[in-house]
């Protein structure tokens, strides 16, 4: 695994809407990997590698830049930043956290909270909500307003750290779907498809961005590449349907969005087979991916997921396993490769 360019990846901000700065990231590693990078109306950017002699269709990979981030509302006289979330936060991640806030210029903000000494015991017990949470930025009042305003984005701050054998930190969701696509362009041998590889905006607010790049790419097969949540981690499920950490790239076969192609799903565990990359299979009737924008684009495509287990997924934790990443990688690069038997006649 190439560890820097995952850090590189992870580190750099990029909440829905204001993905400029990530994206300034994956252009320049898409462009070293596609013949051609076009950048589309709602930044997402696409790398295009034409086909190995005549087209037989188009395949489209997406990964989501963006990460959960917080948008401002307002600035009071004190200089405290008030928000509303960006995604799906859990409120409880996000109390003593360090954010950097894209004001006139970038200035870092702190999360605090009521120190537990002043709390009374009904007060201990109650988990903290969005609205109740304030960014403070060390400023004066009149500063601090001078410096943001309402509009404004935040993101989370902290960096990608090797935890065991693990690799943790904020925005894996999913900038590690970002890598495994970049790398598994960049593994993967001659196509006769033209292949996209997506790098989409806004997934975070409603898998937005795909709705309109894959409307525009018009692909024949689609897959979103993203982190499924693993239940391996403490208060996760220990039976049933399940990813772990460490098992292999998971084939997602359905979420609360989107219902695999069957086909797809059997070629992607039929291509896992051939080539001896691990591998398991996420069933859920929760969570979404890029996956259902993909799937009911324009006439529709036949559509799926490849998808990175991921523990503690929208936290600054999140945690992912490399071998898994390397697993997604080698699966990535044989659909690539392969993706045209789906289309050949029967
Ligand atoms: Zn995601």
């Amino acid at each position: 695994m190439d560890l820097p360019l995952l850090r590189q990846l992870c580190e750099a901000s990029g909440p829905p809407g204001a993905e400029d700065r990530v994206r300034a990231l994956v252009r320049e590693r898409l462009a070293a990997v596609a013949d051609r990078v076009d950048d589309l109306a709602m930044g997402c950017i696409d790398g295009v590698r034409a086909p190995d002699g005549e087209a037989a269709g188009r395949l489209m990979l997406a990964a989501h830049m963006d990460e959960i981030g917080l948008m401002v509302t307002h600035v009071d006289d004190r200089g405290f930043v008030k928000f509303i979330p960006l995604g799906g936060w859990d409120a409880r991640t996000l109390v003593g956290q360090r954010v950097l806030v894209h004001g006139r210029r970038d200035l870092v903000g702190i999360v605090g909270s009521t120190p537990v000494h002043l709390l009374d015991e009904a007060a201990r017990s109650k988990a903290p909500k969005m609205e109740d949470l304030t960014i403070d930025l060390g400023l004066p009042g009149e500063q601090a307003q001078e410096l943001v305003r309402a509009g404004d984005v935040a993101s989370r701050v902290r960096d990608l750290a090797e935890v065991g054998d693990l690799v943790s930190g904020k925005a894996l969701d999913d900038r590690v779907g970002v890598y495994v696509m970049l790398e598994g362009l960049r593994a993967a041998g001659p196509s006769p498809m033209e292949v996209h590889a997506t790098a989409t905006a806004q997934e975070e607010v409603g898998l937005r961005g795909a709705r309109t790049a894959a409307h525009r790419i018009a692909p024949d097969i689609a897959v979103a590449i993203d982190t499924c949540p693993a239940d391996d981690g403490p208060g996760t499920p220990s039976s049933g349907p399940s990813t772990r950490l460490g098992e292999g790239a998971a084939i997602r076969v359905m979420d609360a969005s989107a219902i695999g192609h069957r086909g797809l799903v059997d070629l992607l565990i039929a291509l896992a087979e051939e080539r001896d990359i691990p591998h398991q299979l996420h069933v859920s009737n929760k969570g979404g991916t890029d996956t259902a924008s993909l799937q009911l684009s324009g006439r529709g495509a036949i559509a799926g997921c490849i998808s990175i287990p991921t523990r503690y997924v929208h936290t600054s934790v999140e945690a992912c396993h490399p071998d898994d990443i390397d697993a997604a990688v080698a699966l990535t690069a044989a659909l690539i490769e392969q993706a045209h038997r789906l289309l050949a006649p029967a």
